[in-house]
């Protein structure tokens, strides 16, 4: 049974969640207080935090973030509508998805389902076997990559990122994903450097690096290597 930590103050919206969740076989622990947050989190270790953003006590972003310096466990934020900032500042802390107040019930479990389906794929250890994508492939024993069959050098860091996003190919990766990934979750310097290195990888494997065909932009979200 998932185990599932939801943080939220509005107690009409955190009943109505809980009682569908468990309806739908999940074990459901509710704090309202977000100081209650990161001690339940330890206590419940769950498989799945639901985080809304404004709390009383400690804000969702500090709990997304302090979590997040511990843990791989999926989190989704819960946004006010059209917080455009909190959505990406959300995401940039390591948030796995959002979602917008008000949402209907049936999406929200949607949402989680598909977190949670996607989340072990994350902690599987790199296969070492090369992978390829696109035209693309990626040998991390030989540390070679080769682009529509030839040899191309990479610096360590534009090497990681291609590996990663060629290994996870067709699937959207968010900035945080990403940064934590390659730069590590204590990673504090510019967002900008993960930018930098897209446009470095997209000037030597894409035909045109105006019109990227191979690692397409999500906007507000992140990016996608194209899995064809
Ligand atoms: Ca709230």
């Amino acid at each position: 049974m998932p185990k599932l930590l939801l943080v939220e103050d509005e107690k009409s919206i955190a009943e109505g969640l809980a009682i569908t969740l468990e309806a739908e076989g999940f074990q459901v622990a509710w704090v309202k207080d977000g100081l209650d947050a990161i001690p339940t989190w330890e206590r419940v270790r769950p498989d799945l935090v639901v985080l809304d953003l404004m709390l009383p006590g400690m804000s969702g972003t500090e709990i997304c973030r302090a979590i997040r310096s511990r843990s791989d466990v999926p989190i989704i934020m819960l946004t006010a509508r059209d917080a455009e900032v909190d959505r990406v500042v959300g995401l940039e802390l390591g948030a796995d998805d959002y979602i917008t107040k008000p949402f209907s019930t049936r999406e929200f479990v949607a949402r989680i389902k598909a977190v949670l389906r996607r989340a072990p794929m994350v902690d599987v250890p790199i296969d070492e076997a090369p992978v390829a994508a696109s035209g693309v492939r990626v040998d991390r024993v030989r540390h070679e990559v080769q682009v529509d069959g030839s040899l191309v050098d990479f610096p360590p860091k534009e090497f990681d990122l291609l590996a990663y996003l060629v290994e996870n190919a067709g699937r959207v990766l968010t900035r945080g994903q990403l940064i934590d990934e390659i730069w590590g979750s204590d990673y504090v310097g510019d967002t900008k450097t993960l930018d930098v290195h897209i446009r470095r990888l997209r000037s030597r494997i894409e035909a045109d690096a105006g019109v990227p065909a191979r690692i397409q932009t999500v906007r507000g979200v992140g990016y996608r290597f194209a899995d064809t």
